[in-house]
């Protein structure tokens, strides 16, 4: 069995390096996206000494006494240019965001002036060249590089994309990723009430979610409910092997009719994982082949579905991450855990369904009521996991533990539909 360590260290050295000048998008498309170009500045931002406030563009010269009586000589506004210049004795109204006028080095903001009438103001203020002017160039150079390649595409990223004039980026390619359930007992969700024996097919559900929730516009292609038989497994394989990731779940434990093993090993699958000391996870199968020239990765996650849930979050996620140019790792942190968790020291690393918040203490993590691997209804109160290290028991009140955030949207103290 691998450690969990060295586990993620083996999935991170098979992370093919992004190479290629990826694909073109829509500014609007690319939110999510990663960039694939490094991105200059096409000109000085400010483009022109710009005004800063809404006042009076003034000569500072004339106000180095603290205060003067000047003589307006014309208006700007933003979007306009003067077509006048500011000499001694002179000032502009001027308006936030308009160039300044020549002759004009500081504004007065609008609110230490009085209108004297005719034509003529008080302006009540000391003042230095440069106050309230932001000079051409200030925030960015033209030819400056303002993003470079690799860089999340946040909102932020978009506002600056924009702003040096660029309405297509080029980012890195998305992956395909496929989705496998296997087992002869299962049901589609849809089906009406299983049957004897039946279970509902959760997984593959879940799981092309967990990929749509990396917010990359990635999305999965679920492709069915594979039969515990050779022949099916062999089918659905021939169609999972046409994208760059196929996700399997279940099938990979050592039953007498987990075929997935047998039927990837003899299609050349080159394993690089196949079981991990994690609670719950334990067997998981990582590995590629080569599918025509292609590179193939393959994952198989055990068919319980909070181990099936627990293994994509600490394994495919970051994975999947990796192949679009982001950190690969975990979201791991360290809290103060809020309350004892339950349970006991084990030969592998446990992850406890938990709730991380945020108190007036600052950040808090505490365990959940839970039944084991099968109680994902139990996970659903969770939005992190306390991660116990290999033949530690489990934190007690007040200690510092890691924790691995699943969901940082629940940080917001968000009502939740609890138990109880
Ligand atoms: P397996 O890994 O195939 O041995 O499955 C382990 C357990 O998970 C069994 O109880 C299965 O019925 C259940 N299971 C397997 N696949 C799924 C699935 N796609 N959805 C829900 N439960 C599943
Ligand atoms: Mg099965």
């Amino acid at each position: 069995m691998t450690p969990k360590d060295e586990a993620l260290r083996i999935l991170f050295a098979a992370i093919p390096e992004v190479v290629g000048d990826g694909e073109s998008v829509a500014l609007d498309e690319a939110l999510g996206r990663v960039l694939a170009e490094d991105v200059a500045a096409d000109m000085d931002q400010p483009p022109f000494d710009r005004a800063s406030m809404d006042g009076f563009a003034v000569r500072a010269a004339d106000l180095a006494a603290g205060a003067a009586e000047l003589a307006v000589v014309g208006t700007v506004a933003a979007g306009e240019v003067a077509d006048f210049e500011v000499g001694p004795g002179a000032c502009a109204r001027i308006m936030t965001g308009a160039p300044m006028p020549a002759g004009a080095d500081a504004v007065v903001m609008v609110e230490r002036s009085r209108d004297l009438g005719g034509d003529r103001v008080a302006l009540e203020d000391e003042t230095r060249a440069g106050a309230n002017v932001a000079p051409r160039g200030q925030d960015v150079r033209e030819g400056e590089v303002v993003l470079r390649r690799g860089t999340p595409l946040r909102p932020v990223e978009i506002g600056v994309l924009a702003s040096v004039g660029r309405d297509r980026v080029r980012v890195f390619p998305r992956p395909r990723v496929a989705v496998v359930a296997t087992g002869d007992e299962l049901v589609p969700p849809g089906a009406g009430r299983p049957g004897p024996g039946q279970i509902r097919e959760s997984n593959a559900h879940m799981l092309a979610a967990q990929v749509a929730a990396l917010g990359e516009g990635i999305r999965a292609e679920r492709l069915g409910i594979a039969r515990d038989t050779r022949e099916d497994v062999d089918a659905f394989l021939d169609r999972g092997l046409a994208a760059d990731v196929l996700i399997l779940s279940g099938g990979v434990s050592m039953g007498d009719y987990d075929f997935v093993h047998v039927a990837l090993k003899e299609r050349g699958l080159a394993v690089k994982l196949e079981r991990v000391a994690i609670k719950p996870g334990k067997p998981l199968l990582f590995g590629s082949l080569d599918v025509e020239g292609r590179r193939v990765f393959v994952f198989g996650l055990p068919g319980n579905p909070v181990s099936s849930f627990v293994t994509f979050e600490l394994f495919v996620r970051p994975f999947l991450r990796g192949l679009t140019g982001r950190a690969a790792t975990p979201l791991e942190i360290r809290v103060r855990v809020a309350a004892d968790c339950a349970g006991r020291a084990m030969p592998r690393t446990q992850h406890l369904p938990a709730v991380l918040e945020s108190t007036d203490e600052g950040l808090g993590v505490r365990a959940l009521e839970w039944h084991g691997s099968g109680d994902l209804r139990g996970l659903a109160d969770a939005n992190a996991f306390v991660v116990v290290p290999t033949g530690e028991a489990p934190p007690a009140a007040g200690e510092m533990a890691t924790v691995l955030v699943i969901e940082s949207e629940a940080l917001r103290r968000s009502p939740r539909a609890s138990r109880g």
